[in-house]
């Protein structure tokens, strides 16, 4: 695979339309032609009380304004959908007017649910994990601008271009990929069998790194003043460049390791041209979710390290939203105590539950454990290093 291009722009004076235009022209600008109607797709996830607290979650939607603009100016003559299909759950269109998305219809484009024009069910040529998904026929039959957010995200470490794709998928099937998925890289596997099927179509890749978010992303992290646009026709390269702009290791990114592995993209730095800022003068210490321990070889902590979703003990509403995304029904809200339950047996800490959670009294903890099991996991590690370290003497 020959070398892919980045753009990194600095966002000057708030100027963001600049910014937008400057990025897309440095990773290679849009087609000259385009035959199908064009899919601006945002990451629209859900909204939070106030504009300010919802500004780190969702794609800016003067970054979208921007690219409707440039878009109408090239004279493609399509039909231009703004669309997303927020959190499993959630009503999108509320999303979209809460967050104020709506006000985008003045510029002469649709702006809605994902599922607007029906969808179809596609296998994905040669799957790594998902066998069979439902498409929105709107991602399926349009030219796409894939338009991501920079965030950390607690199951997939960060969520840019490949998840941003994940909300093609219409409604509640993205819990049932969830579950298909059951650990994160299996998780991530199906993100990158959804870019697989939609790769040809996406024209051009836009984040929005204005506002970015660290910590308990997608929903509940802090809010992080980046002032950046980064674009690329690669979503695999583009993705690999913010990463590292995180200050994290691209190939610490299953969506992105798997993605390259599998020839869809460059997830190689080395291999990537980057145009406009460089990484070394803009790159930020994020703090990441909580490091997850199947990036250690011993499958005994994997184990003793999982994670679970906890009632903080207080905040909740009785929303229901939480009960509704899970994806393996291990959730049981009591209206009365407002208070949602968790079976752990069935969990598998996929944490939708803590990313949709509007109160944000959804934490995440190490599972607990029994003090017999704790000794014996620990017992059976001793062993285990005990045994490579008299293997490696013996040789
Ligand atoms: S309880 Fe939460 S973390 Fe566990 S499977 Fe359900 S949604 Fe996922
Ligand atoms: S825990 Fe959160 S998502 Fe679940 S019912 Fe309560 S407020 Fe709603």
């Amino acid at each position: 695979m020959g070398k892919a291009k980045v753009a990194i722009v600095r966002i000057e004076n708030g100027d963001f339309f600049s910014a937008v235009q400057k990025a897309i022209e440095l990773a290679g600008g849009l087609p000259e032609k385009i035959e199908k109607d064009i899919l601006i797709k945002p990451n629209i996830l859900t909204f939070k009380k106030t504009e300010e607290e919802t500004s780190p979650i969702i794609t800016n939607p003067e970054v979208v304004k921007s690219i409707i603009k440039i878009v109408k100016e090239k004279d493609y003559n399509k039909k231009i959908y703004v669309a997303d299909s927020s959190g499993s759950g959630l009503d999108t269109s509320k999303v979209i007017e809460k967050t104020g998305f709506t006000k985008l219809e003045e510029e002469g484009v649709t702006v809605c649910q994902i599922s607007l024009n029906g969808s179809t069910e596609i296998e994905p040529k040669n799957p790594l994990k998902l066998k069979r998904t439902t498409f929105s026929n709107l991602s399926l039959n349009s030219a796409i601008i894939n338009v991501p957010k920079m965030k950390t995200h607690t199951l997939t470490r960060v969520t840019l271009a490949i998840k941003n794709l994940f909300g093609t998928i219409p409604g509640m099937e993205k819990s049932r990929i969830h579950a298909v998925g059951n650990t994160a890289k299996g998780f991530s596997k199906c993100l990158v069998d959804i870019y697989s099927v939609l790769k040809d179509n996406i024209v051009m890749n836009v984040m929005d790194a204005s506002i970015a978010m660290e910590g308990h992303g997608p929903s509940h992290g802090s809010p992080v003043k980046m002032d950046l646009i980064l674009a690329s026709k690669d979503a695999v390269a583009l993705d690999a460049v913010a990463t590292s702009i995180m200050s994290e290791k691209p190939s610490r990114v299953f969506t992105t390791r798997i993605a390259s592995e599998n020839n869809l993209g460059v997830g190689n730095l080395n291999d990537i041209e980057i145009v406009g800022e460089k990484i070394e003068n803009i790159r930020r210490k994020f703090k990441m979710p909580e490091k997850f321990i199947s990036f250690l070889p011993i499958g005994i902590f994997f184990e003793l390290a999982k994670k679970q979703p906890k009632y903080k003990g207080s905040g909740c509403i009785a929303c229901l939203r939480c009960q509704k995304i899970c994806p393996v029904q291990a959730i049981v809200v009591d209206k009365k105590e407002k208070r949602p339950y968790f079976d752990y047996k069935k969990c598998i800490s996929c944490f939708s539950c803590n990313e949709i959670c509007p109160e944000g009294v959804i934490t995440i903890t190490r599972r607990k454990y029994g003090k017999h099991i704790l000794f014996g996991g620990l017992l059976s590690s001793l062993i285990i290093a005990l045994i490579v370290i008299l293997s490696i003497l013996l040789t």
